[in-house]
């Protein structure tokens, strides 16, 4: 998606580069000018009566008056010039000094226009300066109140920042690669969804002649990163369609009705260029349920969200645009987007499966060198939980990794290190721990490591490590064998039990607790907290679920309404900690029967800081 931002069209020539031209051609203007209007041979200077003398004498063939001064020029080509007072004409001044009156009706006398000379333009030049200078403020007030925007004229503040793209490659100006649902991968189900869409856009009569009410809106929703943004433009190249885009922030800005009169703006000029596609980033930002007030400034959200339900309403069947809006907060928008004739597409963005992250592996690796015994199926395998851009991103990371090491090609370690640098943080080069707290450290990770070994349904453990990386001073790195999509109450336990294992082993082998564990108690807590007040794990607690979760729970929470009473909170409370206290002993309990393997993989952790699978199954067998 960054490259094609270069190539976005832009709306307005730059009024700045005008400026400077119009500016540039007065100053020049002002000083070469008078060089060019002055008189070319330079003449004899000579006094008013030498000139009449002249003149008597019948030498002069010719008088030019230019300003105050008289040019005579002799009959044999040279000129003298003598200057008359200011208030008198020329022909008075030859007379009063004495040329007869019959001479002068004989001599051809030509009156010059005079210019304002060098010090006329630059008096000019310096009246203009300040009324420049000063609209030239202006102009760039005008721009910064607009948001900096990008550089349109002050008087086009309800113009659509929208961003044209034509996808069709043979609008030759701008001509940018075509994104097409090949590049998108894996998203199976939602391109399956959007082929009618794609349809629609490139054969709009075959569903007009059978009557179809065709789609105007469809609604992406979506992780951050799950791909939204690509799959639109993706439609639009599939259909060779243009592609508007613009984000829902965009439209609130500073003045009000601005928004309003950017969405009019937007549509008609998609219409001009129907069929076209246009995208609206981050609808929730002015698609929020109206009237619920949060953040203020409602009026303004609120009109524009009407003038874009407006437009819609208003297209006729055979307008070829569709709306494709992107969010990844679906459930705050507002009804009257969704209902029926609106946004009543919706097309869900699912975080990849892992074959779905090995294809778009395959997209992102395309064309990059890399070592044949990378295995991208693997790699998938490795990375539970990554979306499309964390996976463009650790292609990359790689890439900048094998750079770093001067490689030709991009290895399987060099992938294996960029995953753990994004799950994990950048690694922390130099001591950071005393030796004590190493020791510390060694036996946490063991512990964690020891106890998931030896829970039921626990994940293997893939990695475990006391390089400190990011804020963590080691980590272990459990890896399920396949993504799961239904959990059981004893894998909820076991996870907790597994993360309370370095606490355990601190305490078993050190008598002695550290603030090391801080993050593992929050996770566990949580946990706990979700199996009591969501899934009905809780034989005390029983079924219901306590609370009411605001926003969906993968796509994340706003916070949480409390719809029980103080009582009930009070037994949440101590169930949580029932939970956090049995499965503490359980962890104790464990690594206090499998003391020597605790023992033998911190002391190997000490030796080589960084245990893989391999290893560690070999440790505890
Ligand atoms: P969103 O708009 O959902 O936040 P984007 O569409 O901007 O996400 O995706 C960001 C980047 O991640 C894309 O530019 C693309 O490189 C990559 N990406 C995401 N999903 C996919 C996918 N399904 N196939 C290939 N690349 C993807
Ligand atoms: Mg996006
Ligand atoms: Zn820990």
């Amino acid at each position: 998606m960054k490259p094609d931002d270069k190539l976005n069209k832009r709306e307005q020539p730059r009024p700045m580069f005008y400026l400077w031209i119009v500016m540039g051609v007065i100053i020049l203007g002002a000083i070469f000018v008078p060089f060019f209007t002055g008189q070319g041979t330079k003449p004899e200077a000579a006094s008013l009566p030498g000139v009449v003398d002249a003149i008597e004498a019948g030498e002069i063939e010719k008088i030019i008056v230019r300003g105050d001064e008289i040019i005579a020029t002799k009959t044999d080509g040279t000129t003298l010039t003598a200057r008359k007072e200011a208030n008198i004409s020329a022909i008075e001044a030859l007379q009063f000094i004495g040329t007869s009156p019959e001479v002068l009706r004989e001599l051809p006398i030509v009156v010059e226009e005079t210019g304002p000379g060098m010090f006329g333009y630059l008096s000019v030049l310096l009246t203009l300066a300040p009324i420049l200078f000063i609209g030239f403020l202006i102009f760039i007030a005008a721009r910064q109140m607009r948001g900096g925007g990008v550089g349109n004229f002050p008087n086009q503040f309800g113009r659509s920042n929208a961003r044209v793209m034509s996808n069709t490659a043979e609008q030759g100006v701008f001509q940018r690669p075509v994104v097409t649902f090949q590049d998108v991968a894996g998203a199976e189900q939602a391109k399956l969804e959007l082929q009618e869409v794609v349809e629609f856009l490139s054969e709009p009569d075959k569903f007009l002649k059978l009557g179809a009410r065709v789609p105007k809106g469809v609604l992406m929703a979506g992780a951050p990163g799950t791909g939204k943004t690509l799959l639109a433009k993706a439609v639009a190249g599939e259909a060779g369609v243009p592609f508007f885009n613009i984000s829902g922030s965009e439209f609130v800005e500073m003045f009000v009705g601005v928004g309003a009169s950017r969405v009019r703006d937007l549509f008609k000029r998609a219409k001009e260029q129907s069929p076209a596609v246009i995208f609206i980033d981050e609808i929730d930002a002015v698609g929020r349920q109206r009237g619920i007030g949060l953040g203020g400034g409602n009026d303004e959200r609120e009109q524009t969200l009407n003038q874009i339900l407006v437009e819609m309403d208003g297209f006729d069947t055979d307008t070829n645009i569709i709306l494709i809006a992107a969010t990844n907060r679906p459930d705050v928008l507002d009804p009257a987007l969704l209902r029926p004739g609106r946004f009543d597409r919706k097309v869900i963005l699912d975080r990849p499966d892992v074959e779905a992250r090995e294809a778009i592996l395959k997209v992102h690796t395309r064309g990059k060198p890399i070592a044949p015994h990378v295995s991208l199926a693997n790699l998938a395998k490795l990375t539970p939980g990554f979306v499309g851009a964390d996976l463009e991103n650790l292609v990359n990371e790689a890439a900048i990794l094998a750079a770093r090491r001067n490689l030709t090609l991009i290895g399987q370690q060099e992938f294996q290190d960029a995953i753990e640098r994004i799950v994990a943080g950048p690694e922390r080069k130099g001591k950071i721990l005393t030796d004590e707290e190493r020791r510390v450290v060694a036996f946490h990770e063991a512990g964690h490591a020891v106890v998931m070994h030896n829970v039921e349904e626990g994940d293997p453990v893939h990695k475990v490590s006391i390089v400190s990386r990011g804020m963590a001073l080691g980590y272990t790195m459990p890896l399920p064998e396949n993504d799961k999509y239904l959990r059981s109450k004893e894998a909820f336990e076991s996870e907790i039990v597994g993360l309370l294992g370095g606490r355990a082993a601190e305490e078993l082998v050190f008598k002695r607790i550290t603030t090391g564990a801080a993050n593992d108690l929050e996770r566990a807590t949580k946990l706990a907290r979700a199996m009591v007040t969501r899934y009905g794990f809780s034989e005390v607690l029983g079924l219901r679920t306590f609370g009411e979760e605001q926003g969906n729970p993968y796509l994340g929470s706003l916070g949480e309404t409390r719809d029980y009473s103080e009582e009930i909170a009070e037994r949440i409370d101590s169930e949580i900690q029932g939970i956090l206290h049995k499965s503490y002993q359980k962890a104790k309990d464990i690594l206090a029967k499998q003391h020597d393997k605790l023992e033998s993989l911190a002391e190997a952790l000490l030796e080589r800081e960084t245990i893989d699978r391999p290893q560690f199954e070999a440790l505890m067998a």
